[in-house]
C-alpha cells in the first residue's frame, strides 16, 4: 500500500537516501519498481545492499524527483532517458556529481545514479594498489612527451580512476590537457573536457581533428572502441601528443591482440604504444579489524571484515623488445612466457603480493579473478 504524500516528504525522503548512500561510500544508487513497493539498493565496494527506507515511498514521485533534479522529461515514461545531477550531504550545496539513467521496467521506471568521485585527493597514482615497479613503469610512461598509454579491464574494474589519476598528475599549468569522453566521468579543474555524443551528430573524427588544432599536450580518449578510434588515437600519439585511453579487454596481452585486430599495424604499435596497464578491484581486509581483533561490531566495516577496494594491476611497458617478440612469436602462450621472463607480474601474481602483504584475502582475489589451481 502506498500512501500519497506531499513534495516536502519526497524531498526529505530522497535526501535521507542520498545521505545514507554517501555515508556508506556508495558508488551507485538503484531505485527499483516492484509490484507493490519501491526498493532502494546501493552498491558499496562492488556489492549491492538494500536500504531500509523510513517511509513507504511512492515510486512515481521518487522518480519524478530524480527527473526534476536531472532536468529530464517528467512526462516521458516509456523511453530510456539519461542525464546528470549533483547530490550532497548538504542538500543546498550538492558536491557529488552523478550520472543518471532511467529505464522503463515491468512495474515502473528504474533509476540508477552513478556517484562519481569528485575529490582530487582520491585521484592519486600512489593510492591505487600498484606495486612499486608497476608504479615506476606507469610514471615513466606518463612523463614521455608523446605516445599511447592504455588502461584496460572490464566495466567496474577501476579504469576511470586510474586514468584520471594519471591526468591529475599531468594537470599542471604548463600543459594543455584535454579529454574526449562519452560521457564525461569526473570533472577536473584545469582540464578541457569534451563530451562526445555520437547521437548529437558530433562524430569522433571531427572532434579529434578540431581538438588537435587546439595545441594539446595530453589527450584522454575515453575508450578505443573501434578501428576508427584506434587509428585516430595512434595518429595523435605519433604526432607529438601524449594519449591516454582505455580498452575493454581482460589483460595487458589481450590488449595488444585487440589493437592488432582493430587494424593497427605492428610497426605503428612499436612506434607509439608506451605502456599497458590492466586491472581489477578487490575488497580489502578492514584495517580497523586488523588493528584490533575482528569484532562483529566493527564501526568501519560493520563486521564484514572487508573495507574499501584496492586495485590489482599488471603493467606491461611496451618496449621495442616486447614489440618485436609479439610479432615474432607464433602464439600467445609463447609470447606470454617470453613476457614473464622479462619480470612482468601478471594480475594473479600481483594479487598474490597483496595477499602476502595482508591487504586482501586469497578468497577475495579468487572471487575476482576466478579460482585457479595453485
Ligand atoms: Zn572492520
Amino acid at each position: 500500500m502506498t500512501t500519497p504524500h506531499d513534495d516536502f516528504t519526497i524531498i526529505r525522503a530522497w535526501q535521507a537516501i542520498v545521505s545514507e548512500a554517501i555515508h556508506a561510500r556508495a558508488t551507485d544508487i538503484h531505485v527499483e519498481a516492484h509490484e507493490h513497493k519501491t526498493t532502494i539498493r546501493i552498491r558499496v565496494d562492488g556489492e549491492l545492499r538494500t536500504l531500509q527506507t523510513p517511509i513507504e515511498l511512492e515510486h512515481e514521485r521518487v522518480i519524478a524527483r530524480i527527473k526534476v533534479l536531472a532536468r529530464l522529461d517528467i512526462a516521458e515514461q516509456r523511453t530510456p532517458q539519461d542525464g546528470r545531477l549533483a547530490v550532497g550531504l548538504n542538500y543546498t550545496r550538492p558536491d557529488v556529481d552523478c550520472r543518471v539513467s532511467i529505464l522503463p521496467t515491468l512495474y515502473g521506471e528504474k533509476a540508477v545514479l552513478r556517484l562519481l568521485p569528485s575529490l582530487n585527493k582520491d585521484l592519486d597514482l600512489n593510492l591505487l594498489g600498484l606495486h612499486p615497479e608497476q608504479l615506476a613503469h606507469l610514471k615513466d610512461a606518463i612523463e614521455q612527451p608523446d605516445g599511447l598509454i592504455l588502461v584496460t579491464g572490464p566495466t567496474g574494474s577501476g579504469k576511470t580512476r586510474t586514468l584520471y589519476s594519471c591526468l591529475n598528475q599531468l594537470n599542471t599549468s604548463g600543459q594543455n590537457v584535454c579529454t574526449i569522453e562519452d560521457p564525461i566521468e569526473i570533472r577536473l579543474a584545469g582540464v578541457n573536457q569534451i563530451a562526445y555524443h555520437p547521437k548529437a551528430g558530433l562524430d569522433f573524427n571531427s572532434i579529434i581533428r578540431a581538438l588537435l588544432r587546439q595545441d594539446p599536450d595530453v589527450i584522454l580518449i575515453g575508450e578505443i572502441r573501434d578501428a576508427m578510434t584506434a587509428e585516430l588515437a595512434m595518429q595523435a600519439a605519433q604526432t607529438g601528443h601524449l594519449v591516454l585511453s582505455s580498452l575493454h579487454t581482460r589483460s595487458a596481452i589481450a590488449s595488444i591482440q585487440r589493437l592488432r585486430s582493430l587494424g593497427v599495424a605492428g610497426d605503428v604499435l612499436r612506434a607509439c604504444l608506451r605502456c599497458i596497464s590492466s586491472q581489477r578491484l578487490v575488497r580489502q581486509i578492514c584495517s580497523a579489524c586488523q588493528a584490533a581483533a575482528f569484532t562483529e561490531a566493527c564501526q568501519q566495516c560493520g563486521g564484514s571484515g572487508l573495507f574499501e577496494r584496492i586495485g590489482i594491476h599488471e603493467v606491461l611497458p611496451f618496449t621495442n623488445a616486447i614489440a618485436s617478440a609479439f610479432e615474432s612469436h607464433a602464439n600467445v602462450a609463447d609470447f606470454t612466457r617470453y613476457v614473464q621472463q622479462t619480470g612482468f607480474h601478471d594480475m594473479r601474481s600481483a594479487g598474490m603480493r597483496h595477499v602476502k602483504n595482508q591487504r586482501i584475502t586469497l578468497t577475495e582475489l579468487q572471487t575476482q579473478l576466478g579460482s585457479w589451481n595453485s
